[in-house]
């Protein structure tokens, strides 16, 4: 077993990317340790909708959701809110997200996130031979429209996908019901994407830590890390001591800004806080859906053990450090549900989480400039389960002295010189 006294690698962090972090690490042969200060799973890896899409490589920060945001912004009952208040962090990151919504940063991202999950796809199917189930299902997603407008206009962005090769097959009104019966009578069409996958994200978590383990990980839960800058190097202090590893992994998700602020980074990341509802044994789906207009996931999670459930998840609140549960958000979730869907929303188990939002759309991945033995895997936004085991690769490879191309566009100094 692994002891804190002499690490190679510790990473700050057990959510779906510290995990995967840790997983590769171990399997490129170092001793790796996580620190979590909490228990594994405590952020935004649990309850969220488990997609895994490389149907959904548009980033965040893209021409038309300026448009709607002025619209959605300042209302609470709309998928996307941002509680305005006189805070520098948020105008900044609203200042920088403006100015990254343009086509050509679309142009740059879609090729490399289309890429990035792909890879992920793979690495999941290998961890699914290997790890205790986690859910894993390769059965594609659908996603449905109720507003003709809304529809035709998501129709014209399919080509972004296709020129990189997503498959995606157009199913206009009773073809989309025959698909997925569950779909009430007001959809007008949807658009079917054979490459998607999902999982069930809880047991994701658990089925890496049993990986992890097997692999020689420790993971060191109710431990709470913080960095401490030393030149170019960074150490990791504990309440009874200082380690100092050859690597530091930063997956604290929307935590990480505040460790990389103590050791002199400047980073833009907000947290952006949805919301889930998981529904026992219902009416179920046959493949996950996204309600498209409202954007709220629906994911269908089989239960070894009782009958399947079904997962309700959407919502993003802006610069909202609370996880405690608005039952506004939760029920605009429920009323969507019943827009598109035969089903009853009502009752279930609710949950919060927050996801790590850069105002580019990109997660940050690798070394900031002038500290050498400190890698980022944070600000994975929405595509956090997506993208944890291509961000453990990556890291793994950063590690070991790599300088992969994929992470030119991920660079965590991107946004400005690094202050300190
Ligand atoms: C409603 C909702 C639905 C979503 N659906 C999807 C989806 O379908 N597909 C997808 O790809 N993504 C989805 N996401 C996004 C995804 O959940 C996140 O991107 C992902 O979970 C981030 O993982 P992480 O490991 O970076 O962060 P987290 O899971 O938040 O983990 C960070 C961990 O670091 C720990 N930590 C923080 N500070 C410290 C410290 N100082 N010391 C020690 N530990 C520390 C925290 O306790 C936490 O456990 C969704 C998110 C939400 C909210």
């Amino acid at each position: 077993m692994v002891s804190l006294a002499n690490p190679e690698a510790v990473v700050v962090g057990a959510g779906a990317v510290g995990l995967c972090c840790a997983c590769a690490l171990a399997e490129a042969g170092l001793r790796a340790v996580v620190l979590e200060r909490d228990r594994p799973g405590a952020g935004a890896s649990w309850g969220n909708a488990g997609w895994v899409v490389p149907s959904h490589s548009v980033p965040l920060a893209e021409p038309s959701v300026l448009r709607r945001g002025l619209r959605w912004a300042l209302d609470p009952h709309s998928p996307l809110y941002v509680p305005l208040r006189p805070d520098a962090s948020l105008w900044k990151w609203l200042w920088q997200f403006r100015r990254s919504s343009t086509e050509s940063h679309v142009r740059r991202a879609v090729p490399l996130l289309v890429r990035l999950q792909r890879r992920s796809v793979e690495l999941y199917e290998q961890l699914a031979a290997r790890a205790p189930d986690f859910g894993w299902r390769r059965a594609g997603s659908l996603s449905v429209f109720l507003e003709p407008a809304e529809y035709r206009a998501f129709l014209q962005e399919l080509d972004l996908l296709r020129r990189e090769g997503v498959a995606a097959e157009v199913l206009e009104g009773q073809a989309a019901r025959a698909r997925e019966p569950l779909l009430r009578r007001e959809v007008t069409g949807a658009v079917y994407f054979p490459e998607d996958a999902h999982l069930d994200p809880a047991r994701l978590v658990t089925g890496l830590m049993e990986w992890a383990r097997q692999l020689g990980v420790e993971v060191r839960t109710r431990c709470h890390a913080r960095l401490v800058r030393h030149g170019t190097s960074v150490a990791v202090e504990l309440d009874d001591r200082e380690v100092r590893p050859a690597a530091v992994v930063l997956a604290a998700g929307a935590w990480s800004a505040l460790l990389l602020r103590s050791v002199g980074v400047r980073f833009p990341l907000l947290p952006a806080k949805g919301y889930s509802v998981t529904l026992p044994g219902r009416s179920t789906p046959q493949i996950p859906l996204m309600l498209s207009e409202a954007r709220v996931a629906v994911t269908p999670l089989p239960d070894p053990e009782g009958p399947p459930r079904v997962r309700l998840a959407g919502t993003l609140e802006l610069g909202v450090w609370s996880e405690e549960l608005n039952p506004t958000r939760l029920s605009a979730i429920r009323r969507a549900a019943s827009r598109y869907l035969e089903l009853d929303p009502e009752g279930g188990e609710a949950w919060a989480g927050l996801r790590p939002c850069t105002p580019d759309g990109l997660p940050a991945v690798g070394r900031p400039r002038g500290l050498e033995n400190l890698v980022v895997a944070t600000g994975h936004g929405t595509l956090g389960i997506s993208l944890a085991p291509v961000t453990g690769e990556l890291v793994a490879r950063v590690v070991a002295g790599e300088e992969p191309a994929e992470l030119e566009l991920l660079r965590p100094d991107r946004f400005g010189p690094r202050t300190g």
